[in-house]
């Protein structure tokens, strides 16, 4: 059977689970599909309010120590938030809006409210 790319669907060679030409073709695609996806903003805003929700769930009193797989089982999304910041220890903490956490161990995070509750 003939594998197109699924971008400009030309034949495909090589790989059977090749999905494009190349890397122009994939990125190409994938901005064509961000582009013509009018929920794509809306899908992110829903999951960083989720995000957000979730940690002003568990951390009510501005800083909690909580297990990663509490946040887990909640649908809590790692990949997003809305910004970072590190500290001058050159530690990283994640925020989504005014709640934030920190990876503390492998499996152990460290809940925080606002950025100014973080000394260094
Ligand atoms: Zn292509």
């Amino acid at each position: 059977m003939e594998r197109l790319c699924r971008d400009c669907n030309m034949p495909l060679f090589g790989r059977s689970d090749k999905k494009f030409c190349n890397d122009a073709c994939r990125s190409n695609f994938n901005n064509k599909l961000k582009k013509h996806d009018p929920n794509y903003i809306r899908r992110i805003n829903t999951i960083l309010k989720k995000n957000r929700h979730i940690m002003m769930h568990l951390n009510p009193d501005g800083k909690k120590k909580v297990l990663k797989a509490d946040l887990s089982h909640m649908g809590f999304d790692f990949k997003h938030h809305t910004h970072v910041l590190d500290t001058a220890k050159g530690t990283r903490y994640y925020f989504c809006y005014e709640y934030g956490y920190l990876l503390i161990k492998q499996e152990e995070i460290l809940l925080v409210k606002n950025e100014s509750l973080i000394n260094g």
